[in-house]
């Protein structure tokens, strides 16, 4: 069941196109990552969702109702829609538990205590001003106490950017628990690649003011629509090849593509873990080593096929890192739409 549904929705500030006809559709119950480079729109999408902006033009339906557009507006404070901004959110002359019961309608000790240890804090801190809190303990609170409106909807503005690597994954794990188990919705904004890989059901890319692309994780990394798109994600090794009959022939060998992949001159996208280095044989595809950085658990090898040069992170406890090698290409490659 789609619970959020934006159509068209553009948004301008003056001369600035912050959003630009912006189509996304939410099914209630799943997770939602929104990725795209710093001014692409992201923050300008979560506040016409909770309501603090109004479209220029296009639509916002909510819950089956239209809470955005042409003939209606509804405002933020009724719409069951929960904000966590970046940081400094919290109120900053309310106590923890003051900003945790901020809004709540039958507000009571224990109801606040049990928010706290909902989001794995000590309920202990309630009477600590933010201030006397960690980076990660706010974000907590924040998270709290917009869990204690009990939206049906989450938003999640980059929550976790200021934050370092282990905590981040350790509240990336304790906000999923907590959507999951309340059976709220969440949009989750991130810079974070890795981060929307793991988090979501559902993934979509802004690119200046608009949806690129949405599916699944696994659909945007190994099928994603355009080169830009495919390098964003992740490592890509973008590739010439010739098409005949669903194989490819490229510099690196050759690959298996959709059968229904017409004859002709293609781009081919490979993931890095696709191509395997590997200890040379005579007739295979073959790898000239120009040169290999160490990185620890992977290793930067530069290397040469069939006159094309290609930089490559593969694993570092068997990286060729002179000589030669052979290619192997596993699975199938991606050719990018032109
Ligand atoms: P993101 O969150 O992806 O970094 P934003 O949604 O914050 O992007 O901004 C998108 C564009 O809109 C940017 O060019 C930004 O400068 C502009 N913008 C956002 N909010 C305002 C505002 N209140 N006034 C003027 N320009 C704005
Ligand atoms: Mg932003």
């Amino acid at each position: 069941m789609t619970l959020l549904s934006l159509t068209g929705i553009s948004k301008r500030y003056g001369a600035v196109t912050a959003l630009d006809r912006a189509t996304l559709e939410i099914k209630a119950g799943t997770l939602t990552a929104i990725v795209g480079a710093s001014g692409s729109g992201k923050t300008t999408l979560l506040r016409l969702i909770a309501g603090f902006e109004a479209p220029d033009a296009g639509r916002i339906a909510f819950a089956g109702a239209e809470i955005a557009g042409p003939s209606a507006f509804v405002p933020a404070h009724r719409r069951a829609i929960g904000l966590v901004a970046q940081e400094g959110a919290l109120f900053p002359h309310l106590s923890v538990g003051g900003n945790v019961g901020f809004g709540m309608d039958h507000r009571s000790p224990d109801a606040v205590d049990a928010l706290l240890d909902a989001v794995e804090l000590d309920p202990a801190i309630r009477s600590r001003m933010p201030h006397e809190l960690s980076g990660g303990q706010q974000q907590r609170v924040a998270l709290a106490r917009a869990l204690a409106r009990r939206p049906k909807l989450m938003l999640l503005d980059e929550p976790f950017s200021a934050l370092d690597a282990g905590l981040r994954a350790n509240m990336r794990q304790m906000v999923k628990r907590r959507l999951t188990e309340e059976g709220v919705t969440g949009i989750l904004v991130t810079h974070d690649q890795q981060e929307a890989l793991s988090f979501a059901d559902q993934l979509a890319v802004l690119e200046e003011g608009r949806v690129v692309q949405a599916g699944s994780p696994r659909e945007l990394y190994l099928q994603p629509r355009t080169e830009m798109l495919a390098k964003f994600l992740g490592d890509a090794l973008i590739i010439e090849g010739i098409v005949q009959s669903g194989e490819t022939d490229t510099p690196l060998g050759r690959v298996r593509v959709g059968r229904a992949t017409a004859d002709g001159q293609v781009r081919v996208l490979l993931r890095p873990e696709q191509v395997r280095l590997v200890s040379w044989s005579e007739g295979t595809p073959t790898a000239e080593i120009v040169s290999a950085s160490f990185e620890g658990p992977v290793t930067v090898v530069t290397f040469r096929a069939a006159g094309v040069q290609f930089t490559l992170k593969v694993p570092s406890a068997d990286a060729p890192v002179q000589g030669r090698a052979s290619i192997v290409l596993v699975g199938t490659g991606h050719v990018i739409p032109q």
